[in-house]
């Protein structure tokens, strides 16, 4: 599944290149993605102008001066530039802005949604129901040790799944909580409210040093990403520390690496590093 950084680095790649161009052509092969693609969305914006791509969370925005396009990738969807390729059985959507400019989307389950949210009738994009309950950016000024103490202070779930589910910091996700919260030393089955404010302050360095790491790591990640659809194989094979590592030594310590399961979702941690009694 893409992350946050493979979302963070396809915007590098796609903003440069469809910022200020129009829409020639939005061509949708398949309407029948998570939720329907509106059929309305290839008339408004055709012939309009792409004002810049951002993220918000693992959602890529193509924004229009009367409207936002809203992207989601979904459990396996892929999106890329191509040349001169014909369509392929799961090529669901097209955007055309030249010859050589066409950006193409990719779904061989379809759980990915290209939705539109209009500026005119739907208000400002962050009151859209999809935006309203997301957590803090994890590289957000706002995102303070306070912020996060004062957020976690009533939260009897595990830190791990408080962290996951996105409502206080966005877009970490299975693989990048695990790393966070080894780098933190923290046990993923803590409750959330007993985190301190030197706990929260680990954990929001470890969280932007590991998200960090895999955007660094991205070079590679994005090429193999978005031609192959992988997932963030390059990651964890090269830096991550737990995740996927469950019956190894643990890089600091030895200790074996244990896998649990929280919430139906695999944690990683060590065992010996990630003691819960040391961090009484
Ligand atoms: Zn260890």
């Amino acid at each position: 599944m893409p992350e946050l950084p493979e979302i963070e680095l396809l915007k590098r790649e796609i903003d440069p290149r469809v910022k200020n161009r129009t829409v020639l052509e939005f061509k949708v092969r398949n309407y029948k993605l998570r939720w329907p693609v509106p059929e309305y969305l290839p008339k408004i914006i055709t012939n309009k102008n792409i004002l810049k791509c951002s993220r918000r969370g693992k959602y890529l925005l193509f924004h229009f001066e009367h409207g936002v396009q809203i992207i989601h990738l979904g459990m396996s969807g892929s999106i890329r530039f191509i040349k001169d390729e014909p369509p392929g059985k799961h090529d669901h959507l097209e955007w055309v802005f030249n010859e050589s400019i066409i950006l193409r989307m990719n779904d061989p389950r379809r759980f990915g949604a290209v939705l539109w949210h209009d500026l005119k009738n739907d208000g400002q994009l962050h009151e859209n129901k999809i935006f309203k309950n997301l957590g803090l950016e994890p590289f957000s000024l706002e995102l303070t040790d306070e912020y996060l103490y004062k957020k976690l202070s009533n939260k009897k779930k595990s830190i791990k799944q408080i962290i996951l589910d996105g409502h206080i910091i966005v877009g970490v996700g299975n693989i990048y909580s695990s790393e966070s919260l080894f780098k933190s030393r923290l046990n993923p089955l803590i409750p959330a409210s007993e985190l301190s404010m030197k706990d929260c302050a680990k954990m929001i360095t470890s969280i932007r040093e590991t998200l960090n790491d895999s955007i660094g790591s991205g070079g590679s990640t994005i090429k193999n990403y978005v031609s192959t659809n992988g997932e963030s194989g390059n990651y964890i094979k090269n830096h991550a520390s737990v995740y996927g590592r469950d019956g190894l030594p643990c890089t600091l310590c030895n200790s074996k690496i244990i896998k649990i399961k929280q919430n139906g979702r695999s944690t990683y941690y060590c065992p010996n590093c990630q003691d819960v009694n040391k961090k009484k």
